[in-house]
């Protein structure tokens, strides 16, 4: 095998964002990587708290362009920070090296992938952080920043 180009099943649902498993990023802790990814789109400090006990779906949903109105009525949207495509990178990065550092179990896992290439294929046509694999997106080629970013931090525990 030279590459994990989709990140679900059993074995290999663990590399994707929507995995659950306990991450504090900025004193903040939420259950999912997606959540405190989604959540740093606000610079609204007591909304985060809010977003950390979304499910991922929820968060994504939450902090997209139509927000969500939760079954108690709640509404939560945010106001995206405007520097967000200038950080969203660099934060990515931060909440997946936190996730790995933070559980020693999914750190072995990751490791255990050896140098296999990493690809979030997707079928939500998402080119950026990963490649959409769907008919109208396969000329596309996929950004694949997030399994770029999985990359980078396994070669960093690796060399810890
Ligand atoms: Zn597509």
């Amino acid at each position: 095998m030279s590459k994990i180009d989709k990140f679900d099943g059993t074995q290999y649902r663990f590399l994707s964002n929507f995995h659950t498993c306990k991450v504090i990023y900025k004193g903040v802790e939420y259950m999912h990587t997606e959540g405190a990814f989604q959540a740093q789109k606000t610079l609204d400090e007591s909304l985060k708290l809010d977003i950390a006990k979304l499910s991922a779906s929820e968060s994504k949903k939450a902090c997209g362009r139509h927000g969500l109105k939760l079954k108690d009525g709640t509404y939560i949207k945010v106001d995206l920070r405007p520097d967000w495509e200038e950080v969203k990178d660099q934060i990515m990065y931060e909440v997946v090296k936190a996730k790995f550092e933070q559980n020693p179990d999914l750190k072995e896992r990751l490791l255990a992938t050896g140098d296999v290439e990493l690809i979030e294929g997707n079928t939500w046509h998402d080119n950026y952080w990963g490649d959409c694999t769907c008919s109208r997106c396969a000329k596309k080629v996929g950004g694949n920043h997030l399994g770029k970013i999985l990359m980078r931090v396994r070669e960093e525990l690796k060399n810890d």
